[in-house]
């Protein structure tokens, strides 16, 4: 592919992920959800993850899990390699959430390698807005078991993409941090 046609494929899965989320924000109640999958994608760039399929499948990434979009419709529009990807980092919504957790750190270390820098990315911003601007309703607790279970599924992730690993460790360290001065200013 040349890298206009790679370009125009990466705007064209924007303009398709952007439509999907149109009505949905973050956990904080006013980040425009797309938002997030922007930043996945970001974040592999900026640690040399440069594949378009990998960053289609980024920016897609929640598409199946948390909007209508049908498996046939990514296939239709993105080819397999891209739906097989983002099939790789979906939940299955039939289970119940504890299940669906446990089965994130039972399948992890069987992904793919691409699946695994997009689960890497993906935790990353997930463990950075669940300790910097959490979910109103969220307690510390709560917040506090979300860091420990990431850094489950992450270990089965390790040994794809160093800098992204690093960077994990990074936020999730600064987030317990975060989340020890809250517990002291709340116990005062
Ligand atoms: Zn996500």
């Amino acid at each position: 592919m040349t890298i206009q046609k790679e370009l125009l494929q990466l705007l064209d899965v924007l303009n398709f992920a952007a439509e999907k989320h149109r009505n949905q924000f973050r956990k904080d109640g006013f980040t425009p959800y797309i938002n997030h999958p922007i930043q996945v994608a970001n974040l592999l760039v900026q640690n040399g993850e440069d594949d378009v399929a990998l960053l289609s499948a980024a920016l897609l990434h929640d598409t199946i899990e948390d909007t209508e979009t049908s498996e046939e419709e990514i296939r239709n529009h993105f080819g397999d390699e891209v739906l097989s990807l983002v099939l790789e980092v979906t939940d299955n919504k039939n289970l119940p959430s504890d299940m669906r957790k446990q089965q994130q750190i039972k399948c992890a270390p069987h992904a793919s390698r691409r699946a695994k820098a997009l689960k890497l990315a993906d935790k990353i911003c997930n463990v950075r807005d669940i300790a910097i601007c959490p979910p109103a309703n969220w307690s510390l607790d709560r917040r506090h078991q979300y860091l420990n279970w990431s850094e489950k599924v992450v270990a089965g992730l390790r040994g794809t993409n160093t800098a992204l690993e690093l960077l994990f460790d990074h936020y999730l360290s600064h987030g317990r941090d975060l989340l020890d001065e809250e517990r002291i200013i709340n116990s005062q």
